[in-house]
């Protein structure tokens, strides 16, 4: 039979193949496979030192993986530096806000457009005017554009995150990678954030891969979730799946937050009051 014949989904925009990284005698991440689709939103949850951050940094090039390949649209980008992987169109965003706070909203976004263009950053503050109408467009899509010439000092927290994400856009990237986007943000600014996020990746196809500490957040956003305990993977499929899933509910068992999740999704009622809980 002929290939065109075959029902099939798209190759995959991301893979990840046996991905593993020791730190001195931590196993941090442990033979991680899995693969991301084009416009697809994929949680990567799991408890406090988990992996979930060395996983990003092996697939963004800022740590070198002990074994495994990463493959971007069939590409191999295994062991390539970030700016490099950067330049092949994979975005990232910061757990820590990283935006210049002496400059305004829209500079920031151009400083962004000037690096994507290649531009050398030292023709600033002479290239102020170079790529102002695309900065403007990308502010445009997160709901920024009237505070786009307000210094970004001036911003809350939420909207400096907002912001972060206009600047990883800039570089059009295919897959954008996402460590605690939300991190210091309050619960309904969170879920805001994750909407905007689903919303542009839907409309670019963009592949996301994000981490998220509220289950709520993740619940309601992932198209897929992906389970890591101590650096293994022990479960990957939509969120209903993932829910249901007696090896996921054993590594949250107390925390209280799955269930939490489960009730909000199903509508059936949580029962664990611990209060340690999966970051
Ligand atoms: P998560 O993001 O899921 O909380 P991390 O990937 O940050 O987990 O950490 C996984 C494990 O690897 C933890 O035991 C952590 O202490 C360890 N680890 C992470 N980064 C380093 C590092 N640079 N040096 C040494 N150990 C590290
Ligand atoms: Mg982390």
């Amino acid at each position: 039979m002929s290939a065109a014949h075959v029902p099939h989904s798209p190759a995959p925009l991301l893979t990840a193949q046996g991905l593993a990284k020791a730190f001195g005698g931590v196993q941090a991440v442990d033979g991680v496979s899995f693969s991301l689709q084009a416009g697809e939103l994929l949680a990567l949850i799991g408890p406090n030192g988990a992996g979930k951050s060395t996983c990003f940094n092996l697939i963004n090039g800022q740590l070198p993986p002990d074994a495994g390949r990463v493959q971007l649209g069939g590409h191999d980008i295994t062991g390539l530096r970030p700016r490099a992987i950067w330049r092949l169109g994979v975005g990232r965003t910061f757990q820590v806000a990283a935006t210049y706070a002496s400059m305004t909203v829209v500079e920031n976004v151009q400083m962004a457009l000037l690096s994507h263009y290649d531009c050398l950053r030292q023709w600033w503050p002479r290239a102020a005017a170079l790529y102002r109408e695309q900065a403007l467009e990308l502010l445009t899509a997160v709901g920024l554009r009237e505070r786009a010439d307000e210094p970004c000092s001036t911003l809350a927290y939420g909207d400096i995150k907002t912001v972060e994400l206009a600047i990883a856009l800039a570089n059009s990237p295919r897959l954008l990678l996402m460590d605690e986007p939300t991190a210091g943000m309050a619960p309904r600014e969170r879920g805001a954030l994750m909407e905007l996020t689903r919303r542009l990746a839907k409309e670019r196809d963009i592949g996301v891969l994000f981490t998220e500490h509220s289950m709520d957040v993740v619940f309601a956003h992932a198209d897929r979730i992906m389970v890591l305990a101590r650096g293994r993977l022990i479960a990957d499929g939509p969120p209903a799946q993932i829910r249901d899933d007696e090896r996921v509910r054993e590594v949250y068992l107390g925390s209280g937050r799955l269930l939490q999740a489960r009730a909000v999704v199903s509508g059936a009622a949580g029962s664990s009051t611990r209060q340690e809980g999966p970051r």
